[in-house]
């Protein structure tokens, strides 16, 4: 079976997909919901669990202690994989003084043995003797060994699933459509990125019989812009002190080192309309920190600690209102059927013809 993953599909790119959006005519298709968050949303297809069973949320957690942080990306690189640990992220772009705070919420890839608490897609795989190859710029593995590649480009991405094709299942990860970000959703260049990308696809579709194409999220144009730093700043709390936060572009994860603080906070997120504060049970995430603040739909905070950049597009809102899209190519007729990113994991075990797991989520066949 090969998995297409897209990154960041807004299912309005279609219609400049003419090969994609023939595949949905003809087979399995619809709307996706995902979790909220970033990491969490890869690591609930990988689990067909919610975020609060694999306690994934965001690309950084909160560090147990405070640490000094190598500050080259590249010796940091080296440093990871001399431990085998491929998870390639780390707090680098926060400053300094906020980033020993943080580590990245994984140390190893989806491919390696326990890179989270519960059994993932490879882990059954492997355990039925199935062969895999996983395709996750700079990631390359084929079964558990790995490899490092170094172009994200799509003829890159290409060339190595045609090289793994005899693979029972393989996962490949497409980040093209990501330049949304800078460019906007409906730029002349994102559509000619998802016209070119369709293209792409095309020359791999027919590879295997069964063919799941997927994304991890939309993209949306951002309306309006929010500087909730400058306002939290105005509380005069103490970073470290009294409070440690992350502001990303559509969340902030607060901790509270007391209660006054915690009682300043909420009295300020309540003054806020660009946002709410999330009820993390109810979004069935793990309770990674004190309170999560979450913007609406078409605001984003900026500055935050991800990127001095101003971007056009943005995902990680709520995923009710954001919902991305598949495709499954299958034997199986089927028509359009709106599912979770959690069904994705015993959909695929289905195909490929094993048993059963347990997990929170439902085969779409
Ligand atoms: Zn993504």
């Amino acid at each position: 079976m090969l998995c297409i993953f897209i990154d960041a599909l807004n299912p309005k790119y279609l219609k400049y997909m003419p090969f994609l959006s023939e595949m949905a005519k003809k087979n399995l298709h619809g709307g996706l919901e995902v979790p909220l968050g970033y990491t969490s949303i890869i690591a609930s297809f990988m689990t067909g669990m919610h975020p609060e069973k694999h306690g994934i949320f965001d690309l950084f957690k909160l560090a147990e202690k405070p640490k000094l942080q190598i500050q080259n990306k590249y010796l940091l690189s080296m440093k990871n994989l001399l431990q085998n640990k491929r998870f390639f992220y780390s707090p680098l772009q926060i400053p300094q003084a906020k980033a020993r705070f943080f580590e990245a919420s994984m140390s190893k890839a989806w491919t390696q043995k326990n890179c989270l608490p519960c059994p993932t897609l490879f882990d059954i795989l492997e355990k039925n003797r199935k062969s895999f190859a996983l395709i996750d710029w700079p990631n390359y593995f084929r079964n558990r060994k790995a490899a490092i590649f170094f172009s994200e480009s799509s003829d890159k991405v290409i060339s190595l699933i045609k090289k793994s094709k005899d693979f029972d299942f393989i996962f490949a990860h497409f980040l093209d459509l990501e330049a949304a970000h800078s460019c906007g959703t409906n730029s002349r260049q994102i559509i000619a990125i998802a016209k070119n990308l369709d293209k792409k696809v095309s020359q791999i579709a027919n590879l295997h019989e069964n063919v799941l194409f997927f994304s991890d999220h939309s993209m949306d144009n951002i309306k309006k812009e929010f500087d909730i730093i400058s306002k939290i700043n105005e509380l005069n709390l103490k970073f470290g002190k009294d409070l440690i936060y992350l502001v990303g572009s559509t969340t902030v994860e607060f901790w509270f080192r007391n209660n006054t603080a915690k009682i300043k906070v909420i009295k300020l997120l309540k003054t806020i309309k660009g946002g709410k504060i999330v009820n993390v049970k109810k979004f069935k995430l793990p309770k990674t920190s004190g309170l999560l603040f979450l913007a609406n739909l078409g605001t984003a905070f900026h500055p935050n600690f991800f990127s001095k950049k101003r971007f056009r597009a943005m995902h990680g809102w709520n995923p009710k209102q954001q919902k991305t899209a598949y495709i499954l190519k299958n034997s199986k007729k089927g028509g359009k059927r709106d599912a979770r990113i959690i069904d994705m994991m015993p959909t695929i075990l289905k195909l490929i013809g094993l048993p059963k797991v347990e997990c929170d989520g439902h085969s779409l066949i």
